[in-house]
């Protein structure tokens, strides 16, 4: 049952720190390919199989698994965060440098 005084308890999606649903931040991350076509012109256009050219996305699909076609449209990620890690999200949201080591000295 929901404790009247702190409502729900969830839990930072970063530290584990549980806290009241009301006080959380919520992080949505939508990733999808941009919409936009590439350009093509009209002898592109008039060169065009179109029954090959499905052909081939059908069998470049065939080795895929349904997540991978997935990933490759869209995905969207859902996050729940204390306030002190919602601040650390906010002053870095893609997290980086992700692979690069500080320089130390
Ligand atoms: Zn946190």
């Amino acid at each position: 049952m929901a404790d009247p005084v702190t409502g729900n308890l969830v839990a930072c999606d970063l530290c584990g720190a549980k806290l009241a649903a009301h006080a959380s931040y919520v992080v949505r991350i939508d990733v999808f390919a941009d919409p936009s076509l590439p350009p093509t012109d009209g002898a592109d256009l008039a060169g065009l199989d179109f029954d090959a050219a499905m052909a081939q996305i059908a069998a470049e699909a065939a080795h895929l698994t349904a997540d991978d076609l997935q990933d490759g449209v869209h995905r969207r990620f859902e996050h729940r965060l204390c306030p002190r890690c919602h601040k650390r999200f906010l002053a870095n949201p893609l997290g980086k440098p992700r692979d690069v080591r500080p320089a130390s000295n």
